[in-house]
């Protein structure tokens, strides 16, 4: 894409827009992300706010939502934009899948006119950030099981229960908390400094570091009649957004994955060994030539399912199958890169291993593979081998 990997020419089959936003965002990337991110790994610290400012001001955030301040870019734009973020690293480009694919898209889809007002413009210039509560303690992939609780007293609601390996929860000012009421799931709006709400961050992870990832407690936490999201109703809100933030994750791993590649096909350029490049050995050729024809595949793929977001004809079970086999193929080849480098694979020094790493958490969110595996088995069957 623009690059050696660009084995079938599908850069050709690109606008001239959407060239030109793929290049200001790797611009970016280069300029703002690539001399720290190493850094940011190691430490588990990453400046997000002062880059979600960043990718404000460039329009990433709710870049594919209309009105608002939104960019209202079409969803191939978006994919590029999210490649390009995960080319850098997969906990970037979270933060910008979760402030605009999660939260800004519950509030943009299913909130009322003054919470799009109140939220949407800040959270497109960075300004305020959001996070998007479904996951709980005891129930990842099985949300309809969750426990969290929202009952009615007066006009107002009380929330109680735990949410769970929330991404920016603890840098939060909002807060797209899902939760159980007596007329089924309904989503609302949690300001994060309310009383009776703690985000506490979780450390000590071996994956997406340059993320920040928190567990929120509801304590009791009472909230006026309009901080619920009047159009979401039933679980099929908090899933349609899982859906718009996976088709970003579709072209993000192809972004890890084509940062892999890159590194390698230099490195094994120029490490000599019995005398010749590593490049050179047929062995590592096979690797190299598998490797780019599945992230060839990966991105015809991604195209593909770009093009039916922008036609308005994408189903849920097509971005599984992009889900499923983009990440895969992605961690695979990330894990095929560092066999290349030797020792310097497992080293910081290049970005190999910490894109490996990555890739494992964006494996397990927005829906484990086994869990599209069953979207697309029951899609194949009909029959729901879920529970
Ligand atoms: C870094 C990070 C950031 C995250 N950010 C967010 C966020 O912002 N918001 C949010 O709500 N969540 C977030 N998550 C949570 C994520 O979505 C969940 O981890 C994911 O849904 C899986 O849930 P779980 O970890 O509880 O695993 P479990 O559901 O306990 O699953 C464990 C294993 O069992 C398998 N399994 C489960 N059910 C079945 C079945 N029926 N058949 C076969 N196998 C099954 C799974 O595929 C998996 O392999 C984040 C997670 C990570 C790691």
């Amino acid at each position: 894409m623009g690059t050696v990997l660009d084995l079938l020419d599908v850069d050709a089959s690109l606008s001239e827009e959407e060239r030109q936003i793929r290049a200001v965002v790797r611009r970016l990337v280069d300029d703002r992300v690539r001399p720290h991110v190493a850094g940011w790994y190691e430490d588990g610290r990453v400046p997000a706010r002062e880059l979600a400012r960043e990718f404000g001001r460039l329009g990433l955030l709710g870049m594919h939502l209309t009105g608002y301040g939104c960019a209202g870019a079409p969803a191939v734009a978006y994919g590029l934009a999210c490649l390009e973020l995960e080319a850098g690293d997969s906990g970037v480009r979270s933060l910008v899948s979760v402030q605009g694919s999660l939260a800004m898209y519950a509030i943009w889809r299913f909130g009322s006119e003054d919470h799009k007002q109140r939220w949407l413009p800040a959270m497109a210039t960075g300004e305020a950030i959001g996070c998007f509560g479904l996951t709980e303690p005891d129930h990842g992939s099985d949300p309809a099981s969750m426990t969290t609780r929202a009952r009615r007293d007066g006009d107002d609601w009380i929330l109680d229960g735990a949410k769970m390996w929330i991404t920016n929860a603890p840098i939060a000012d909002v807060g797209v908390i899902w939760a159980r009421t007596d007329e089924g799931v309904r989503g609302f709006l949690v300001p994060m400094d309310s009383p009776g709400v703690t985000a506490r961050e979780i450390r000590r992870k071996m994956s997406l570091r340059a993320s920040v990832t928190g567990e929120i407690a509801l304590d009791g936490v009472r909230l006026p009649a309009d901080a619920l999201l009047p159009a979401a109703v039933g679980l099929r809100a908090p899933l349609s957004c899982l859906t718009e933030a996976r088709q970003g994750i579709v072209w993000g791993a192809l972004g890890a994955a084509r940062d892999c590649l890159e590194t390698t096909l230099s490195y094994a350029a120029t490490r000599t060994q019995f005398g010749r490049p590593l490049a050179g050995f047929q062995l590592t050729q096979a690797k190299l030539a598998d490797m780019a024809v599945e992230w060839n595949k990966g991105l015809l793929l991604a195209l593909h399912l770009g093009r039916l977001a922008d036609a308005g004809t994408l189903r849920p079970d097509q971005v599984s199958v992009g889900k499923l086999n983009n990440v895969r193929e992605a961690l695979t080849i990330a894990r095929q890169c560092r066999t290349i480098l030797g020792a310097n694979g497992v080293s910081g020094e290049y970005p190999v291993m910490r894109h490996a790493n990555n890739l494992e958490s964006v494996l397990t969110y927005e829906g484990t593979s086994e869990i599209h595996q069953l979207v697309i088995g029951q899609r194949l069957t009909g029959l729901s081998a879920f529970g």
